[in-house]
């Protein structure tokens, strides 16, 4: 027989109240009618607002914490400084961040913000550092904001935490995992699973099997709407509600049936992150627990746990501690469970494994939606959206977790000491979590402007630029690439670093579970993480693998990575050389002058370097004398100096072409000698002094080589300036070289100003004598060419 709930929150009666709030403390107009005959909007927005009594007590105290007791009196006292102050005074806010908490009605969400040091911005600020929202942001809102801000919601959350497309995203990936993903009590959604449900009941019968079933509205909370069934047979077919098989046995605190409200921070989807708050709710029901029947099925107070439900109940005992009353603290309930011998760890380890595999079924959600949001956001950026989530947890009489639902909306009411106690830790750790720093706005404009610069002088690449490549072109282009993915990879690898040690520092209460530090368990979730993938974005799930793999389970580290930099650089080097040596057959680059030095010259250079490297050590204090037999050996020790400053990557021999014309890129035993070399250069400069000014030194030395390399080309070249005496040009290309600092940008400018692209294709450069990168990071170019000797004595080209 169908019994559904005869008290006031039947089916029929709560369906029709609000769904969208999402909070258990601001109870709503039809259950305050039934209950406590008080309005919604009393509650919500009336003079004392959601703020409880407590609260308020609270906020006129200095509220005693951990070891900051007076920094708390301090703020305090700048604040009331700075609010008395005049306007001009007023400036140092200037210097604050910022957070707008027009979008939250929680006051301890204020408190905490200026605790920390923040201050709240105008409601209509949108340029605050942080922003807080009880309910759902727009995308809109989300691809607005800038990249230092921070938001308390992700896109694609909806996913798990409205409680019908939480069943059905876990039934699809029970199906794919059914060992791993059995934590959520079996679950029918209406009205699709309808003929579903009656086809399970016939079933039963046939069976002579009895069993109860919780029905919720699809995008309910705070326990609006719930009926429990013996009989499903009379349940409306067109409804949004979604049908739960309830767990009979729960674990009982006192003989009362308890849920577990525990907290989950996720900080970042991209690559996701997600911690564990160390303490949370226990919510106890307020009348004595009995195995669904007939008799009591209708009883709220005893089956459904939900604080906004029990505080109508007259017996609801408002906790004057921790670990007493109706609500406490998820730290005395662990002390329970041990005065019980029951097995607290794993408990805690059942319960973290089912959140990080909550979390991702959630993932390929999240990250989709966050991608489309923000489109070109670099990965392991911090994200601007993070989340405290609540879960609501039932443990049955075997220890078991069941994951009932989970709130993107926890409430931060703070009815009770025991609310605030929790809550505030929470917050107040959240936000330390977040990183938030007041030079994240200024990085970000910085930033900005060296996007803008780059794509002001990124060369233009047509389809018939890459058609016309010489075969060194497109080796070297293709180095390069690899020398740009390995230098993102670095800076992931970096930041990623850097990230956990600001989180091992500042973690407070939370625990970080995914990626966790277990091997063979991280290791489960990345493979279940590749499921979620396949299951929820079939079409995009090779590509995704491959980024899970880069991003979870790289097992490279910086040193690694520095040592392919410097592969690719030597790679590069040596397709140079061998260019320079022996042009390439077929090559369609420029031709070899008259007046270029025969590759016998190179090798004679070389030989050189190789043969002076060691008294050359220090860098060049003058210019190379020009015009002397005895420049190229002394240019070329510097040269070989910049290269290897410790003396320890020589490359003997390098520019010279192999036997049988060894391809550029591929190994041979001087470049894997030298490779070895430059490896170990690289792993002792690591060891002692692990910095990005190593990366700045290899590149300003690197572009230090290539300018003398160059100027000394240019010199063996004889070039002859129109007009002016070898003499003259000699002097003319020294004071360049001299002072090249200053003509750097006034020759880059000159360029740039006098001739746009399709000028420069059209000068028509009769000697093109020399072209070289001197900056690996900005590309610059030199031509030399005798049309324009006159006008200027160089023209650089910045690409
Ligand atoms: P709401 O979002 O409306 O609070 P919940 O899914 O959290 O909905 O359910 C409310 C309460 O009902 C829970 O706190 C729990 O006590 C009880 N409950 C929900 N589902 C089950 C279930 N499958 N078995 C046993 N009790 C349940």
């Amino acid at each position: 027989m169908s019994t559904s709930l005869k008290h006031s929150t039947s089916v029929s009666s709560l369906a029709s109240m609000d769904k969208g709030a999402n909070n258990d403390d601001i109870s709503l107009s039809s259950l305050h009618s039934h209950f406590a005959h008080r309005t919604a909007a009393n509650m919500v927005l009336g003079p004392a607002g959601p703020m409880s009594g407590y609260q308020s007590h609270m906020r006129a105290e200095n509220r005693p914490r951990q070891n900051d007791v007076n920094m708390e009196r301090v703020d305090n006292d700048e604040e009331r400084r700075l609010r008395n102050q005049p306007k001009a005074k007023r400036k140092k806010r200037k210097n604050m961040i910022t957070a707008n908490l027009s979008g939250t009605r929680y006051e301890v969400i204020r408190q905490m913000v200026e605790h920390i040091g923040f201050s709240v911005a105008k409601d209509d600020d949108p340029t605050s550092f942080l922003l807080w929202n009880d309910a759902f942001v727009s995308t809109e809102k989300i691809s607005d904001l800038k990249p230092y801000q921070r938001i308390n919601h992700f896109p694609g959350m909806g996913e798990v935490t409205r409680k019908d497309n939480l069943a059905r995203n876990m039934m699809k990936m029970a199906k794919a995992k059914p060992e791993e993903y059995n934590f959520v009590p079996r679950t029918w959604i209406l009205p699709s699973d309808y003929n579903i449900i009656q086809n399970y009941m016939k079933d039963l019968k046939a069976h002579k099997k009895s069993k109860t079933f919780i029905v919720k509205p699809s995008n309910g909370a705070q326990g609006h709407g719930i009926s429990l069934y013996k009989n499903l047979e009379k349940i409306p077919a067109q409804e949004h509600f979604i049908v739960q098989e309830y767990v009979e046995k729960p674990l009982l605190m006192d003989g009362y049936k308890f849920d577990l409200r525990i907290y989950v921070l996720v900080t970042s989807c991209d690559p996701l992150r997600v911690f564990l708050f160390n303490d949370g709710l226990v919510r106890l029901s307020t009348e004595k627990y009995l195995p669904p029947s007939e008799n009591n099925i209708s009883h709220l107070f005893m089956h459904l746990t939900n604080y906004s439900v029990n505080k109508h109940n007259e017996f609801y005992e408002k906790g004057a501690s921790l670990d007493a009353g109706s609500k406490r603290s998820i730290k005395s309930f662990n002390e329970y469970l041990r005065r019980n011998d029951y097995d607290v760890a794993l408990l805690w380890r059942n319960i973290s494994d089912m959140i990080v595999k909550t979390m991702i079924v959630a993932e390929p959600h999240i990250l989709h939606a966050y991608r489309m949001c923000r489109p070109g956001a670099p990965a392991v950026s911090d994200s601007v959206c993070f989340e405290v989530l609540g879960f609501d947890v039932l443990i049955d009489r075997k220890l078991r977790p069941w994951l009932l639902e989970i709130n993107r909306s926890p409430s931060f009411g703070t009815d009770e000491k025991i609310d605030f106690d929790i809550k505030s830790a929470l917050i107040e750790d959240t936000i330390r979590l977040l990183n938030i720093k007041m030079s994240d706005k200024k990085k970000n404009m910085t930033a900005q402007k060296l996007e803008a610069q780059k794509r002001l002088f990124r060369p233009s690449k047509r389809v018939s630029d890459t058609e016309h490549m010489t075969e060194y072109d497109k080796k070297r282009a293709s180095i390069e690439r690899r020398k740009d993915e390995l230098k993102e990879l670095l800076a992931r690898v970096k930041k990623a670093g850097a990230r956990e040690e600001y989180e091992n520092r500042n973690r407070g209460r939370f625990i970080r579970i995914f990626p966790c530090e277990d091997k063979p368990k991280q290791e489960k979730y990345i493979h279940l993480l590749e499921a979620a993938y396949t299951t929820f974005m079939s079409g995009r799930a090779t590509s995704m693998h491959k980024e899970i793999q880069l991003i979870y389970n790289n097992k490279l580290k910086e040193t690694d990575i520095l040592d392919m930099i410097a592969d690719c650089e030597a790679d590069e080097q040596q397709g140079k050389m061998n260019f320079e040596g022996k042009p390439m057959t077929g090559s369609r680059g420029p031709k070899p002058l008259a007046s270029m030095p025969s590759s016998e010259q190179f090798r004679g250079t070389d030989r050189e370097e190789d043969d002076e490297e060691s008294e050359s050590a220090s860098p060049p204090s003058t210019p190379y004398n020009r015009g002397t037999m005895s420049r190229p050996a002394s240019v070329n020790s510097r040269i070989s100096a910049s290269r290897t400053p410790n003396g320890m990557g020589s490359r003997p021999n390098s520019g010279l072409v192999q036997p049988g014309g060894r391809p550029i890129g591929s190994v041979g035993p001087n470049q894997t000698r030298s490779r070895q070399a430059g490896g170990q250069k690289l792993t002792n400069i690591q060891r002692s002094n692990v910095d990005d000014n190593f990366l700045v030194n290899v590149i300003r030395e690197r572009e230090e080589e290539l300018v003398r390399r160059t100027l000394q080309a240019l010199n063996d070249m004889r070039i002859k300036f129109p007009g002016k005496s070898d003499q003259e040009a000699d002097t003319i290309l020294d004071k360049l070289y001299e002072n090249w600092k200053f003509h750097k940008p006034r020759i880059a400018s000159y360029w740039l100003v006098k001739l746009d692209s399709i000028k420069r294709r059209k000068v028509k450069c009769k000697i093109m004598m020399f072209l070289c990168f001197l900056s690996i990071q900005k590309g610059i170019y030199i031509f030399l060419s005798h049309d324009n000797f006159a006008s200027f004595p160089c023209n650089v080209i910045m690409l």
